[in-house]
């Protein structure tokens, strides 16, 4: 059984998530290694219409090409007043070597622009969502599962905090009155798409002795 392993691979060169898996991870006494420790491994093209479609196409490249079990995560942030946006695109917003404060500019650029004409005083942007779709595939039997997770938000003018990566600075939650940044990296895994994905799939390992 996979969690029986002490190891596990995550097909991801993304320095935060890897840091968020090797949290979660030690607590159940595992091992983490990503893409950093196979540097031979190519880029996998992330051409997937969906979370889940590049999820599983990560998992499938790592995983047969290492011969070993490999966990994969495509995330990013669906925002509403640009009707879902940036979406499976979010890690490359700005262009494809896409730094995060780019990526956080163009996203309060594109938001800002459509805020003309409005109350200007308000400082919360839009409503918005981040997704989290996980797929672990086998490759001695061929099969995987899947899980995933949302976190509901919005995003403010105000960028705060410096936990986290990503988005993490523009995204406000209105019960915590603080934005993901300023959360711990345990607050952060408690509540986040990635957080909520990952015990989701746990669970379902439990419960599938054979995987
Ligand atoms: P992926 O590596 O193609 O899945 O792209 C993920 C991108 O989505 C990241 O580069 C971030 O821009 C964004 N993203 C995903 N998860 C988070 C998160 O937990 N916080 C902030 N941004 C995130």
């Amino acid at each position: 059984m996979i969690l029986d392993s002490e190891l596990i691979i995550v097909a991801t060169r993304n320095p935060g998530k890897v840091k968020e898996f090797e949290h979660a991870f030690a607590q159940l006494g595992k091992q983490v290694k990503s893409m950093f420790d196979y540097p031979e491994l190519p880029e996998v093209v992330e051409d997937g219409v969906t979370f889940a479609e590049n999820a599983l196409k990560k998992a499938k490249t790592v995983g047969d090409a290492l011969g070993l079990p490999v966990l994969a995560d495509d995330s990013g942030l669906c925002v509403d007043e640009l009707e879902g946006r940036p979406g499976v695109y979010s890690a490359r917003f700005a262009g494809e070597h896409a730094t995060d404060q780019q990526n956080n500019e163009k996203l309060l650029h594109m938001l800002e622009d459509k805020k003309l004409g409005e109350d200007t005083a308000q400082p919360l942007l839009s409503t918005a969502r981040f997704v989290c779709s996980l797929v672990l595939y086998d490759p001695a039997t061929g099969t995987h599962i899947e899980a995933s997770g949302a976190v509901d938000g919005w995003i403010t003018d105000e960028p705060a905090g410096c936990g986290g990566f990503g988005y993490d600075p523009l995204f406000y939650l209105p019960d915590y009155e603080k934005t993901m940044a300023e959360l711990s990296m345990e607050e952060k895994q408690a509540i986040s798409h990635r957080g909520v994905a990952l015990r989701s799939l746990i669970n379902m390992l439990q419960q599938q002795p054979e995987m």
